[in-house]
């Protein structure tokens, strides 16, 4: 790669994106008004506006909203009332407890440093984290914890690439991605223990490795722009292009063959309706004549063997619009006719476009590397690391 693309790759990555922390909301949406704060590995420092103080890790950090400040107590007793206050690890990497009190929440645990403002009448909750750690927090969150190191080593590029091209979603609330669906579910840390119950997760320790094996590595398109790395659970046997689902031509989301996703789990369906419901949704729904030539005949028998676009042809009826309304769990699907019912034979779970997770899943189970797998599933797409640009410009 010339350094005359990769500097046009910096040109169009966002602004932080060297940036090795990432910032991220923490429960914004519960209006949190008490927490507590406590270390679970190192020393912390609290700056309360100005004032320093040291919290040892048997101490914890007890913070209620109060008129429109912060008021902070430790086990030593009440410290002060703050407009601001930090709490950052001594050493490089720390970690602690954190339990929304007000209202309720599950006791979690989360990596490096918090950051806790006044917005209108509650707190603003802010995880400043190392981007690795929050990538492996991400995946064992989103995709848990029973699947293999080169499965992971995917989902944490993916993960990595679609934090990254979301940078700016919370640019106004002064964070850079938020812990829910919205951005991508992150419930804390990537730990071995479950702080609430107790539990052990021993895949744990596989996710942060992962993590850390590629880490920076994102995926660039042919224009060294950050992909949209789309995925779902399981593609039928084939992809779908981009445009077949959401309108956008995207290069590399084009249709592949998988064989890997056969035997997965939501690899079949089948849903049987009553024709003269199919019928009735045909011609008020999607507006068919129901007297033009070949209805019936299309309406009770449509069979993709490749994936289509298209409804038996019909140009206003796109397949993913019959998957929306009908909740069905895939658009690749045919249709037979059995007595006064039609069957419905589906290939597949969700949309179709980008990775199928159950094929890669298998891809992985068969010693497949992460970067095949990844290539197989986006097209002529770019591998890059982020930290080594810096390099490759000198
Ligand atoms: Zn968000
Ligand atoms: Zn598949």
């Amino acid at each position: 790669m010339n350094s005359i693309r990769i500097l046009a790759l910096l040109f169009f990555l966002p602004y932080s994106i060297m940036a090795t922390t990432v910032s991220v909301g923490i429960l914004v949406s519960k209006k949190l008004t008490t927490v507590i704060f406590s270390p679970l590995s190192g020393d912390y420092v609290i700056t309360a506006d100005s004032a320093r103080i040291i919290l040892d890790n048997k101490d914890l950090a007890y913070l209620t909203y109060s008129n429109g400040k912060i008021a902070l107590k430790t086990l030593k007793g009440e410290i002060g009332i703050y407009s601001t206050i930090r709490i950052e690890s001594v050493r490089e990497s720390g970690t602690f407890k954190f339990k929304p009190v007000i209202p309720y929440g599950r006791l979690r645990s989360y990596d490096d440093d918090l950051e806790i403002r006044v917005v209108q009448q509650h707190l603003r909750i802010i995880n400043h984290v190392n981007l690795d750690k929050y990538v492996a927090g991400v995946v064992k969150s989103e995709i848990g914890i029973t699947s293999s190191l080169e499965l992971y080593k995917v989902q944490a590029i993916i993960c990595r690439t679609y934090s990254l091209s979301n940078f700016r979603k919370h640019e106004e609330e002064d964070y850079q991605l938020c812990d829910k669906v919205h951005c991508q579910v992150y419930a804390g840390r990537c730990a071995v223990t479950d702080p609430e119950t107790g539990i052990m997760y021993a895949g744990a320790e596989k996710i942060a490795r992962a993590a850390e094996i590629t880490s920076g590595i994102i995926i660039v398109d042919d224009n060294l722009e950050l992909v949209t790395a789309a995925f779902h659970s399981n593609c039928g046997g084939q992809t779908a292009n981009s445009e077949d689902v959401w309108s956008k031509f995207l290069p590399y989301l084009r249709s592949v063959r998988d064989t890997f996703c056969y035997r997965g789990r939501n690899a079949r369906w089948k849903r049987r309706i009553p024709e003269r419901k199919w019928i009735s949704y045909l011609t008020k729904s999607c507006g068919l004549d129901p007297a033009s030539s070949n209805f019936t005949k299309n309406a009770t028998a449509f069979t993709q063997g490749n994936r289509a676009r298209y409804y038996a042809g019909h140009s206003n009826i796109p397949l993913h619009k019959i998957r929306k309304d009908w909740k069905f769990k895939s658009a690749y699907f045919s249709i037979y006719k059995q007595y006064e019912d039609l069957i419905f034979s589906g290939k597949g779970f969700g949309h179709g476009v980008g990775m199928c997770q159950q094929g890669a899943m298998r891809m992985a189970e068969y010693h497949i590397d992460y970067k095949k797998i990844i290539h197989h599933y986006y097209t002529d797409v770019t591998l890059i690391e982020i930290g080594s640009l810096k390099y490759l410009l000198k």
